[in-house]
């Protein structure tokens, strides 16, 4: 829904022929952050330590445990009662099966393309909660640290394209609060009232597109200040979510050359790193869900800065792409992090079908279910 990029930005550094742009006036704020990008050198980071085969995989006596109600966690609510449609009684332990990768783009006054309405935001976060799904983040998954209690299934949230419509400011006697009617203000008052779920997701960012998609608004588009835009990205941060690659100004990857994929991924980690310096950004999400031709180029690279006269590197170990249904668990020796299926919320598509489908018997997506015990790995 980013139809091109804006000008100034690219103009700054790049000297690729694939991007032609012009510098306007209007631009400052934009050059100004691209000066501030250009500071700051990305190292890459050593993809971690979680690879399918690394970790054993320990058989235990599920059915012994299927036939008791999975025991609550300390501080977790009680079990939530199963869908109507989905098997009665507790959740049989399966930490072989799926889990979904929601994800969400603007969360705005109406469902439509890459939309859902505010409504539907909070019904979605409710629906998930009912059904006993428990927010994780990427990097648990990766390192395969997630605790999730008995019965319950993680769910990791990805929000793209770092929208106003996510995360606004609003200026009250000086302070800078939350704005409620954001997605972030939603989800935070609803972790007030669900304790059992910690602020935990994925923001996949754009910090420099147009119409305000630059970490979260620029220009005074929606009312925002192009001066707030770190501070968000370190809010999330300091908030316990993740941050994650959404290249610079949401270009297709599928069109360009090598060196402009790796100029785009290099700067959005960049970006990310002038906002909380040293950040290891592990997820890349690929915009439209596409490919670059070369797709080595999605997990590591480097583009030099002329301006720094620096060369910058990624490297990102999880790549998402935008649909496919719920992915595998970490623990299934065929899941695939350099390829990760999301299930998107829009207008048209509903939660609820993807949900019901994981909770049918014999479901080739039947459900992760924790045994509540991160030490083991329960198989069906
Ligand atoms: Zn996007």
């Amino acid at each position: 829904m980013l139809r091109r990029p804006p000008h100034c930005i690219v103009m700054a550094n790049t000297t690729t022929s694939a991007v032609r742009c012009t510098v306007r006036a209007t631009c400052t704020a934009s050059l100004q952050l691209t000066a501030l990008l250009s500071a700051v050198v990305v190292f890459a980071a050593t993809p971690g330590p979680a690879a399918a085969a690394a970790l054993p995989v320990l058989r235990r006596d599920p059915l012994a445990r299927a036939t008791q109600p999975p025991a609550a966690k300390a501080g977790s609510s009680p079990q939530v009662p199963a869908a109507a449609n989905a098997p009665p009684g507790p959740r049989r332990p399966n930490e072989l099966g799926r889990f979904p990768i929601v994800e969400w783009h603007q969360v705005v006054e109406k469902d439509g393309t890459y939309k859902v309405s505010r409504e539907r935001f909070k019904a979605e976060l409710a629906e998930l909660h009912r059904r006993g799904y428990v927010p994780v983040n990427l990097s648990e998954i990766l390192d395969r640290t997630f605790d999730v209690p008995a019965g319950k299934t993680p769910v990791l949230f990805t929000f793209d394209d770092a929208s106003p419509s996510q995360f606004r400011y609003i200026e009250r006697n000086g302070q800078l609060i939350v704005d409620p009617s954001s997605a972030v203000g939603m989800l935070l008052d609803f972790l007030k009232t669900h304790p059992d779920w910690k602020p935990k997701g994925l923001f996949c960012m754009l910090p420099a597109a147009e119409a305000g998609h630059a970490f979260f608004g620029d220009k005074g588009i929606d009312g925002q200040k192009t001066g707030w835009r770190l501070k968000k990205v370190q809010f999330l941060h300091s908030q316990g979510f993740e941050l994650c690659n959404h290249t610079l100004w949401h270009a297709k990857l599928s069109k360009y050359s090598d060196a402009v994929v790796q100029e785009q991924l290099a700067r959005g980690a960049m970006a990310i790193d002038s906002a909380v310096p040293g950040y290891r950004v592990r997820g890349l999400a690929l915009p439209y869900g596409l490919w670059p031709k070369n797709r080595a180029l999605t997990l590591k690279g480097s583009w030099y800065d002329k301006k720094a006269k620096q060369t910058v590197s990624y490297a990102h170990e999880a790549v998402f792409e935008v649909a496919g249904g719920p992915a595998r668990s970490p623990y299934d020796p065929q899941f695939n992090a350099k390829a990760l299926p999301r299930v998107p919320l829009q207008g048209g598509t509903k939660l609820t079908t993807t949900l019901d489908e994981m909770d049918k018997p014999g479901s080739k997506w039947a459900r992760f279910v924790s045994d509540g015990n991160p030490k083991t790995v329960a198989r069906p």
